[in-house]
């Protein structure tokens, strides 16, 4: 394989061959390819895209390029995916849901970025969890819990790590196959055998359009196929936030709430979805899923699992255990019908306070966020307020001018279905 003549073929449109494909990637890994030649092959790639089976070969490249994770002796290993989303704490309460059901919900997550939170974040914010583990407890907290969420690790898929700092810094994110094979390859050598995926639409989501969404899901859902695993994918409404709560410890506590059987309605319909779509790809009852919510199974299990990766289970029952910053309400100038809430302004709004990161690696404050009083086709009065902000102190009048964006009073339209189709 020779890297110009690689390059050159998926300039001039050409479908690579598998083994010139997997030569030019290792040959990264091991530096012998340089990044300029990556980078240009990375353009190559986003402007002529990558056909079904280049898509296959690049994702298995890249998830065999590190650790692969054996989960094969676990009963029913199953993982989940969103493409992200603002208020979303649904792997908080599908993981229990599931590893109630008899599954092994052994998952890595990721953390925030730009407008959207990250799985590890929000669980930080209970006292003395930790997301980062030796493999070996990986598959002891899965084997004795069912139910494991560990920090991305970079011995996973570290090909895709590489690669995804280039796309970063060479503007080619935004690719479909890339997308779907980044993402993809990190479930293939995490392991589990079912993987349920959450496509965000709308607003708060990256993909703003049915037709995107649709598009990435398919993707995925053939890349899990190909690669012998079982995959369905849900393409779920991003428009307003999921629940009420928008931030870290402000959404663990609604998570919480929502195992406890207190709603929200959103939330729950969205995260037993997913558990049943999980079980039926299992070859279970899909019922298991509401039984083990409405039986109080799986906030036992959330409470195992807290205490399993050294968080304290007491945030169970109390609240107070859980950081969360001072008090501020939005109050509306008039009176009217809630007709939407933008996601993606909420999402900056947390943000601003001090929530989420800009960039990689930086700090956040796990007791920011915001409580939505009002949702879409809610009714609001002059002077009653929308929602609470919890601050810092810092970055309050940038979160509020967002927070009032984001609302908009108006004739209620009819309300949208939240999810809006199945794929695979
Ligand atoms: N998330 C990923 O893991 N990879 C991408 O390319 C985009 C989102």
């Amino acid at each position: 394989m020779n890297p110009v003549h690689f390059i050159r073929e998926k300039r001039e449109g050409g479908k690579h061959r598998k083994e010139d494909l997997k030569a030019f990637l290792l040959g990264s890994l091991r530096e012998e390819v340089p990044d300029y030649q990556v980078a240009a092959w990375l353009m190559a790639a986003f402007l002529r895209g990558l056909d079904r089976e280049e898509t296959l070969w690049l994702t298995e490249t890249m998830a065999y390029s590190g650790k692969v994770l054996d989960l094969s002796g676990l009963p029913h290993p199953v993982d989940k995916h969103s493409s992200g989303g603002v208020g979303d704490k649904v792997s908080l309460v599908v993981g229990p849901i599931l590893a109630a059901s008899g599954c092994t919900f052994a998952k890595m997550s990721g953390r925030g970025l730009a407008h959207t939170g990250g799985t590890i974040d929000k669980l930080e914010s209970v006292p003395g969890w930790r997301g980062e583990m030796t493999e070996a407890e990986f598959l002891e907290r899965a084997r004795r819990v069912g139910l494991v969420i560990a920090a991305q690790s970079s011995d996973l898929a570290p090909l895709d790590g590489k690669l995804y700092a280039l796309r970063d810094a060479t503007a080619t994110v935004e690719s479909i196959p890339l997308i779907a094979s980044s993402i993809m390859s990190k479930k293939l050598a995490a392991g589990a055998r079912s993987i349920v995926l959450d496509v965000k639409v709308g607003k708060g989501a990256f993909m703003k359009t049915l037709e995107e969404a649709q598009l990435l899901a398919r993707t995925m859902v053939e890349i899990g196929q190909g690669a012998k695993r079982r995959v369905k994918a849900l393409l779920t409404s991003m428009e307003a936030p999921l629940g009420r709560a928008v931030g870290n410890a402000i959404e663990v506590r609604e998570a919480i709430l929502a195992l406890k059987g207190e709603g929200p309605e959103d939330l729950v319909e969205v995260a037993l979805r997913l558990a049943e779509e999980t079980l039926l790809l299992e070859g279970l009852d899909p019922g298991l899923a509401r039984k083990s919510l409405e039986s109080g199974a799986a906030l036992e299990k959330f409470r195992a699992f807290l205490e399993a990766q050294g968080g304290d289970p007491k945030v169970v029952e109390d609240f107070s255990l859980l950081p969360l910053g001072e008090e501020l309400p939005l109050r509306s100038e008039e009176a009217g019908v809630v007709r939407e809430v933008d996601a993606y302004r909420v999402g900056l709004a947390v943000l601003a306070l001090g929530g989420g990161r800009r960039k990689k690696g930086e700090p956040i404050d796990h007791g920011v966020g915001v409580y939505l009083l009002k949702k879409p086709g809610e009714r609001v009065e002059r002077g009653e307020a929308l929602a609470i902000l919890h601050h810092r102190g810092r970055g309050v009048e940038e979160a509020l001018a967002h927070l009032r964006e984001a609302f908009v009073l108006g004739e209620a339209a009819s309300p949208s279905p939240l999810v809006l189709e199945a794929v695979g």
